[in-house]
């Protein structure tokens, strides 16, 4: 039977310390940067943030530094039993959702990595101090929707 109150975006917990560190790494600094969002395998959790000081910033793109995070989720990170949740970055001039980019760029990602359902991506606009929390499901890639977060 469909239910149509059913909630299209699952919850997400995050801690508190994770909003800290963006805030103080990505809030401070011109659009655009980002960094990772982590947390453990195989959880709806995001519980530490990886500023990516080397990611490549453009006015109109944030690119990660992909040899570095593949090198450190592959070894520092997994041996944690941490996985990546999720990227998150900074856009200027207020605007708040995702670009064609963004999302060209996250479709890529969750096609290449069949397990996840989700992926998680932040948006920060550093002059406003504001984080809007994206989210893009699994085959819904034009369709980002707002993660419901529970900050712990
Ligand atoms: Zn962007």
């Amino acid at each position: 039977m469909k239910n149509k109150n059913k909630k299209i975006s699952p919850d997400i917990i995050c801690h508190r310390n994770v909003i800290s560190k963006i805030f103080n790494t990505i809030g401070t600094k011109p659009a655009e940067t980002g960094g990772i969002l982590l947390g453990p395998l195989n959880k709806n959790e995001i519980s530490d943030f990886y500023f990516d000081n080397d990611g490549q910033c453009s006015k109109a793109t944030y690119t990660p530094d992909y040899a570095k995070l593949t090198h450190l989720l592959k070894t520092e990170w997994a041996d944690e039993g941490i996985e990546m949740k999720g990227v998150v970055h900074s856009h200027p001039n207020r605007f708040d959702r995702l670009s064609g980019g963004d999302l060209t760029y996250i479709e890529r990602l969750l096609k290449c990595n069949p397990r996840d359902d989700f992926f998680i991506a932040p948006i920060v606009i550093p002059e406003e101090f504001r984080l809007i929390p994206w989210m893009v499901l699994r085959g819904q890639y034009n369709n980002p929707v707002i993660a419901d977060l529970t900050i712990i």
